[in-house]
């Protein structure tokens, strides 16, 4: 049984080793989405004729299609146009011998003017470019020599084989093979809503029974770097999918509440600076165990200077103490990383600047450092809110390496700042300990 989807080969030894990554495949991918064409499985296979054989097949038995890159060039290890031929075979039970590949003359004409125009002499090689199974048609490579692939309607499957080169596959996909893929009037309307604040399960049990894989449209989630996002997939007539998606947002709006902070290209930190920019007001940071990170990502966002002001990296205490007005004594007897440091830096950023807003972080970032009262990963995290007149620290236990402790803390930091400007400040967050918030005026 064939399904709608089009299946994605990608093919050569140096993908199967780890030496570069495979960009076509999910580039393909996104290409399909766009003209309406669901994105099916997606292979890797090595430089082996067998193997690229045995997945077309595969593949084209259970696909509407699959496009293939690489494979094409004119060295011995260039084996998908054999492997098609062999595919194509198979798949029509022909006797031995149906394997072979002709010339194709208009090829070979192309190969040779395309070598004459750069005033070269063609590689005997490169005649091999010009070869094509029996029930295939050749696909003109405007970048490069290789032509591609597509079969004919006699091949008993739809398979189109385009060169590996990114610059050559492009191209080629976008100008023949999604032309003739396409789906008029289908649609694959996708969003993701990005949340903060909440584990991937317990988004999951917020979202209930959306998450059905019986359900359409779809609903999943994926987690990266302390932002689960939603991603809700539709598909139908344009105007059907479009529909159907927005009555699904809502629904998860519904479900999932403020936790949501934004769609799509929305990042955490754009959306804390439209809120601030929304009220007119002004952010600064005093960035211990973040080094500036909280930073990097407000000004990743275009337009930043207008609510973020800058901020400290009062790494060593003495920074603490002398630009901020931590005072030793509290250093000395509750440590660096506590409550009480979090909420004197953040004071200490709100009145060195006159912000609105502070964000503080202190904490032990690891490896070393730990203890068994304050273990790697105990992060202080202090918002102070001027017109509220408080400052509100919350300790969080963050798991993992320091590279991890440090982007996550930089995360929630943010996450905390939100949760300030849209009047919840207390909300409970992820990796946020049960303990009550510490608060004290400003
Ligand atoms: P080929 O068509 O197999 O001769 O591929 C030639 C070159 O294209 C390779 O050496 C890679 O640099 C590049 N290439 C092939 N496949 C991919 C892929 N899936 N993603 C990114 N680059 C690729
Ligand atoms: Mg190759």
């Amino acid at each position: 049984m064939r399904n709608d989807a089009v299946a994605i080969l990608s093919v050569g030894d140096e993908l199967i080793l780890g030496q570069i990554e495979d960009t076509n495949a999910p580039w393909i991918a996104r290409a399909l989405l766009a003209i309406g064409v669901m994105p099916g499985q997606r292979r890797t296979v090595g430089d082996q004729r067998g193997d690229i054989t045995a997945a077309l097949v595969e593949l084209a038995r259970t696909h509407r299609a699959v496009i293939v890159s690489g494979g094409l060039g004119p060295t011995l290890d260039d084996l998908t146009r054999e492997a098609l031929a062999d595919a194509i075979a198979i798949v029509k039970q022909e006797a031995t011998g149906s394997t072979e590949l002709v010339e194709d003359p208009i090829g070979l004409a192309h190969l040779r003017a395309w070598f004459e125009e750069r005033g070269r002499v063609m590689p005997p090689s490169n005649r091999k470019q010009a070869m094509r199974p029996r029930a295939c048609e050749l696909l003109p490579n405007p970048m490069g020599t290789a032509p591609g692939l597509a079969t004919t309607d006699d091949a008993g499957f739809c398979v189109y084989c385009l060169p590996g080169p990114p610059r050559e596959m492009q191209p080629m996909l976008s100008a023949v093979v999604a032309p003739r893929l396409a789906a008029p009037a289908h649609e694959i309307a996708t969003c993701a809503l990005h949340t903060v604040g909440l584990g991937e399960s317990a988004l999951a049990e917020l979202l209930g029974d959306l998450m059905d894989r019986t359900r359409t449209p779809s609903v999943g989630t994926t987690a990266r770097g302390g932002v689960v996002s939603i991603r809700i997939r539709a598909s139908g007539s344009s105007e059907s999918a479009r529909t159907a998606l927005a009555s699904t947002i809502e629904a998860c709006e519904a479900r999932v509440g403020h936790f949501i902070f934004g769609q799509n290209d929305a990042t955490l930190a754009s959306c804390v600076g439209a809120l601030l920019r929304a009220r007119g007001r002004t952010v600064a940071t005093a960035e211990s165990c973040t080094g500036g990170m909280v930073s990097a990502l407000l000004t990743d966002v275009a337009g930043s200077s207008e609510w973020l002001q800058g901020g400290f990296v009062p790494y060593a205490n003495v920074r603490k103490m002398e630009d901020l007005a931590v005072p030793s004594a509290m250093i000395n007897e509750f440590g660096a990383v506590s409550h009480l440091t979090a909420v004197a830096l953040a004071r200490g950023a709100l009145h060195r600047t006159g912000c609105n807003y502070a964000i503080a972080t202190t904490g032990i970032a690891g490896p070393s450092g730990g203890s068994a009262e304050k273990p790697v990963g105990t992060v202080f995290i202090a918002i102070a809110d001027f017109a509220a007149g408080k400052v509100y620290s919350r300790r969080f236990q963050f798991a993992g390496e320091r590279a991890a402790v440090r982007e996550r803390s930089a995360v929630m930091s943010l996450a905390s700042l939100r949760f300030t400007l849209i009047d919840a400040p207390m909300q409970p967050l992820l990796w946020a300990e049960a303990e009550p918030v510490h608060v004290e005026a400003i």
